[in-house]
This record gives C-alpha cells, sequence and structure tokens, in this order.
C-alpha cells in the first residue's frame, strides 16, 4: 500500500505547525521538510543508496530527527545503535545488519571508530563500511526564529498561532515529495538482549503508522496543542515511535538530548507539554526529586503521562493517583513498534495493575504455558511466531501473551531459524484466524474478563520448582515491604539451580559495599522466609537463597540482566 510521504503532506496542510523543538530551537514543519532535504541531498552525495543499511549511533539531536526522514527519503535501511553498548557490541551488531554505513555524532566518535575497526577486520576484504561524522556534513542550521505562539497561560491556544508564513514562501518543498510504501522496512531496532543476543526487529512504515493510529484512537490527539516529550532514546521503539507519530499527527516533538531529571521537571513546567513518555523508574526518580512537588499542577495538566517498558509498582501507581497524575500505563514491545495494549488516564483510576487493552490494530491472546522444562523452553523460543496451533487460555487465567496485528513485526533481519507472515498478509487478512499469524511475546499475564491485560512476568524470568510455576514478580512484590530489605538499595527475585527441584527462588540482594560481613545481621534467608510466611506465600513460593552481589547486571537499555546475573550466582556458588 502506497501513501504520500507524511513530512511532505505535512508542509503541504500547515508548514508553519511547529514540528520540533530542540535546546531552544524551534523548527515548523516546513523548516523541518528543507533540514530534511539538505541532509537527504548530503547523504546521496556521500554514496548512500536506496536499499543501503545504514547504522546511526548518535545521542538525541535535533540531526537524529533529520537522519531518520532523510534516510526514509533515500530509502536506506536505518539501524539504530545504543550508544551505551561497547564497540565490541555494535561491531557484532554492524556485520550482522549488514551495514555498510555507520553515521555517529563527536560524542559516540570513538566507540564508533573503534567498532569500525573491529567490524571491518573481521569481514571480507571487499567489503566497505564507510563511517560518517554528522558534524562533519556542516548541515545548515535553521530554527525558526520568528515564531510568536500564543501564551502558554492560555491553554485553548497554547501552541500555534504563527506570524510564519515560510510553508508559502518555500513552495519547492513539495519537490521532494516521496510516497511511502508501508510494506517498506525502515528501520532495524535491537531489542536489549533481556533474554540473549539481542534481536534485530525489521520495523516497516505500516508498522509505525499503524501502531500510530491505534495509539490516537486510543488516548486522542490535538494536532494544533500537543507537544510530545521525549527523553528517551531515539534508538529505541519508545523514541523512535514518537518521530513518526509526530509527523503523522501532525504535532510537535520537543526532543532533549537525554534523560535528565530536573530538565524534564524544567521543560514540564516551563513549556506548554500536553504529554511525555517515560519508564516507571524515571517518573520515580522525578516525583522523588526536591523540585518537583512546586511543579505538581503542571504535571495534573498534562493529557497524558505515558508509562511503559516495565510494569508500574503499585506504591508509585497509588501515589501517581493521590496526586492527580495523569498516568497512562502501557505494555508494548520492539517488535510491536511500541504500544499492545494502554490504560488511559481514566481506566488507571480503577484498573490498578493492569496495561489495559489492546489497541486497535492489533488483538491480544493467552495461550497455555506449555513448557515444564525451562531450558527446553529458551530453545523453542528462537521462533517467536506459532508453528502449531495453541491452547487459549480462557480469562482470568495466565499464560503466553501473543500479539497479532499491523504493528507486529514482519520478522527479525539475518535470523535463519524463523519464518514469518508478511505484514501484506497481515493486512490483507486481518480477519483470519492463522495460527502462525500469532506472535509471542515471551511475556506472562492473563486477560479480564473485559479484556484488560495484566502482565505478570517475563516467561523466561519464570520460576518452575518442583513442576510448579512461580512468579518472581509475586515475590518480589511482597519483599518489597521487608523493613531491612527496604534498606538496601536494590534486590530481585530469580530462580537458580537446584538439584532437588529443578529451580528455587534466591533472592538477589545488592550490598552497595560490597562485602558480604557488612549485611544486616538479621537479614538472612529464615527472616526473609518467615516474613513471607506470616503474609500468606505458599510454601512451595518460599526463598530458598540469598546471594548477596555488589551491583545489578543490566542490559544496556537499563533493565535487569537476569541471565548474567544468573551465571554471576552460580559462579560465586561454585568457588
Ligand atoms: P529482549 O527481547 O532482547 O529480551 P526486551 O524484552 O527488553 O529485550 P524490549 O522490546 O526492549 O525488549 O522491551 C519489551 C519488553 O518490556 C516486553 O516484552 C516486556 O517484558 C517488558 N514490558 C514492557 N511494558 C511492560 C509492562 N507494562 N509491564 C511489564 N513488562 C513490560
Amino acid at each position: 500500500m502506497i501513501v504520500p510521504d507524511w513530512l511532505g503532506q505535512r508542509v503541504i496542510q500547515r508548514g508553519d505547525r511547529l514540528a520540533l523543538v530542540f535546546e531552544q530551537k524551534e523548527w515548523t514543519y516546513a523548516q523541518l521538510a528543507e533540514q530534511v532535504t539538505e541532509l537527504t541531498g548530503l547523504l546521496i552525495k556521500q554514496g548512500i543508496k536506496p536499499g543501503d543499511y545504514v547504522a546511526v549511533l548518535m545521542a538525541n539531536r535535533s540531526e537524529y530527527v533529520f537522519l531518520i526522514h532523510a534516510l526514509a527519503r533515500i530509502g536506506a535501511i536505518a539501524v539504530f545503535l545504543n550508544t551505551r553498548l561497547s564497540a565490541v557490541e555494535i561491531s557484532w551488531q554492524l556485520g550482522h545488519s549488514g551495514s555498510s554505513w555507520l553515521i555517529y555524532d563527536q560524542l559516540n566518535k570513538t566507540t564508533g571508530t573503534e567498532a569500525i575497526v573491529i567490524t571491518s577486520s573481521q569481514l571480507d576484504q571487499d567489503v566497505n563500511l564507510k563511517a560518517i561524522a554528522i558534524d562533519s556534513l556542516n548541515l545548515t542550521t535553521k530554527p525558526d526564529q520568528n515564531h510568536d505562539y500564543e501564551s502558554k497561560s492560555n491553554p485553548k491556544n497554547k501552541n500555534l498561532k504563527l506570524k510564519n508564513t515560510y510553508a508559502l514562501q518555500h513552495s519547492n518543498l513539495l519537490e521532494h515529495n516521496a510516497n511511502i510504501d508501508l510494506k517498506v522496512v525502515q528501520a532495524i531496532v535491537y531489542t536489549s538482549g533481556t533474554t540473549g543476543k539481542p534481536k534485530a526487529v525489521q520495523l516497516t512504515y505500516g508498522n509505525h503508522f499503524f501502531s500510530a493510529t491505534a495509539a490516537a484512537f486510543n488516548l486522542g490527539i490535538e494536532p494544533d496543542c500537543d507537544r510530545w516529550l521525549v527523553c528517551l532514546p531515539l534508538f529505541h521503539v519508545g523514541g523512535l515511535a514518537i518521530v513518526w507519530r509526530s509527523v503523522i499527527y501532525g504535532s510537535a516533538l520537543i526532543l532533549q538530548p537525554k534523560f535528565e531529571q530536573e530538565q524534564v521537571i524544567e521543560a514540564i513546567a516551563n513549556q506548554p507539554i500536553t504529554i511525555v513518555s517515560l519508564v516507571p523508574t524515571m517518573l520515580k526518580r522525578i516525583m522523588a526529586n526536591a523540585t518537583f512537588e512546586s511543579s505538581l499542577s503542571h504535571w495534573q495538566k498534562l493529557r497524558t503521562i505515558l508509562l511503559g517498558g516495565a510494569p508500574v509498582d503499585k506504591r508509585l501507581w497509588q501515589r501517581c493517583l493521590e496526586l492527580d497524575l495523569p498516568i497512562a500505563p502501557t505494555y508494548g514491545l520492539t517488535e510491536a513498534a511500541s504500544q499492545v495494549a494502554t490504560l488511559t488516564p481514566t481506566e488507571a483510576k480503577s484498573k490498578i495493575g493492569s496495561a489495559g487493552r489492546s489497541l486497535l490494530c492489533n488483538q491480544i491472546r493467552i495461550i497455555a504455558i506449555d513448557a515444564i522444562n525451562p531450558q527446553e523452553e529458551i530453545s523453542k523460543q528462537h521462533s517467536n511466531f506459532n508453528s502449531k496451533p495453541s491452547y487459549e487460555l480462557p480469562s482470568g487465567e495466565i499464560g503466553q501473551i501473543q500479539v497479532r496485528g499491523t504493528n507486529v513485526t514482519i520478522g527479525y533481519l539475518n535470523n535463519s531459524i524463523r519464518t514469518f507472515p508478511s505484514i501484506q498478509k497481515a493486512i490483507d487478512q486481518s480477519g483470519s484466524k492463522h495460527d502462525q499469524d500469532w506472535f509471542s511475546t515471551g511475556d506472562l499475564g492473563c486477560l479480564d474478563s473485559e479484556g484488560f491485560l495484566y502482565v505478570v512476568n517475563r516467561r523466561h524470568d519464570l520460576i518452575i520448582s518442583g513442576g510448579e510455576n512461580i512468579y518472581p514478580a509475586e515475590v518480589e512484590a511482597l519483599l518489597a515491604n521487608h523493613p531491612l530489605l527496604k534498606k538496601f538499595k536494590e534486590f530481585c527475585v530469580i530462580g537458580t539451580d537446584c538439584p532437588e527441584w529443578g529451580q528455587q527462588v534466591t533472592v538477589a540482594i545488592v550490598n552497595d559495599a560490597g562485602n558480604d560481613t557488612k549485611l544486616e545481621p538479621s537479614l538472612t534467608l529464615e527472616t526473609l522466609r518467615e516474613f513471607c510466611q506470616t503474609h500468606n506465600l505458599a510454601r512451595y513460593k518460599l526463598p530458598k537463597a540469598i546471594a548477596i552481589i555488589s551491583a545489578m547486571p543490566r542490559t544496556a537499555s537499563g533493565k535487569i540482566d537476569r541471565q548474567k546475573l544468573r551465571e554471576l550466582i552460580e559462579q560465586k556458588d561454585r568457588l
């Protein structure tokens, strides 16, 4: 399906509308299109061609947004790299994706050039991986200085009444209009790798379009005043989705270089932001910040605080409700181009713990957890699309979450084991009941009788002890109230090997001092077990071991790396 280029359409319709704000600079849609046109020309001059895989290793900045659109115009596929990865990890992704270009910024120059050296030494002689420093292109910066927005104090007119008639004076911009084929892959986004090597998710223009449309039907849009604050990295789907959303909606993207609590608070207090996307730990840190209270009224006036990427714990949820914050907890994943289910702020007041109902363009179902042996399950999981009929569970029963829809990836790049239905098939046969259309998310959860999703745990984190399923999140939620554990920076519950029961519940506690002897003497396995027992936790779920660690291993995206943690504990046990 071919549709007109969204950015071009924005210029034709309302080129004077605000498109992007970054570090006090503002671009209208007409200006954004002009920057994109210029960058497109510069990249073509460098030699980038349609179909090239172009890796991007950059921090959030305005040029990142221009680049996303410019690569789209060329017909090149963007490969987004996490700037927290090491040169070796980046080199693996460069080789795996078959990237022929790497575009980096000054901040990532060292890692980028190291990664190029490593990759080039591993590639065939005739493969030429070329690097481009974005700043060496000398792109002209043309933020609009002539904006005259109506006063922030009038929320009805928050956004745009511009004196600027820029778009009308630059009608040649329209020459650069292109079409978008929804079937074509726009980007490769690597998952964070919590379950092994990161997976190279292929996202099409159609995935972004249907994701954006479905999200708008759920949370609503107000193109004339929506300003979406993004402090999440653009290399993650949570950030990337908003770049596409803003151009599809015609709303403004307010971009920050990275997450800094003070800067988010400052922006919300002083700019007419209407939506902000955060992961729950970010919101927790913001709410603990000394300046948050004085800006509370601005937070209460936001249209939506979209909270995703991880579960929202009950304490944070309650606090948000007490403070009348418009939270919209959401469940999503890279493979579904971000949101799969989202609670509206109104629903969040009554459906505590849920991640909402499925969005318009995707369905959710829960199937039986069929494997008992976790190792067997891990090897089976290599194909996330279903190959056999599955037993669908009734509401209220916990099983594996599967999703199907036009926002779901066509598959992973360069993964020989998989076969995937095409996006075209999903579009053409959206009513079909083919089992292989369903994508296994690797998460466990249930749907209630009204179709609200409750995410319970990651499938890989499930502890199976003596044939019984134990959800670490349940034990963690209980232990979070233990008075002694509260004193520690962090803890988590994982399953470790146990000769008798297969796996056992182990509590990993971060002891900052890095010294076992400094652990509170009364914090013993027995006291933890007693605490759980008095709070009616079933016997088979009681902790069977404590492991003291000096730091929690995390993936580059900040999630707990449970695989590494397990290895760390098992290594300690062997010593
Ligand atoms: P990998 O697939 O490589 O292990 P990953 O799971 O971190 O990495 P992402 O796409 O970055 O991949 O994150 C999606 C995952 O985040 C979901 O599959 C789920 O485990 C978790 N997640 C997202 N939203 C929620 C939520 N509301 N509640 C619980 N978990 C969530």
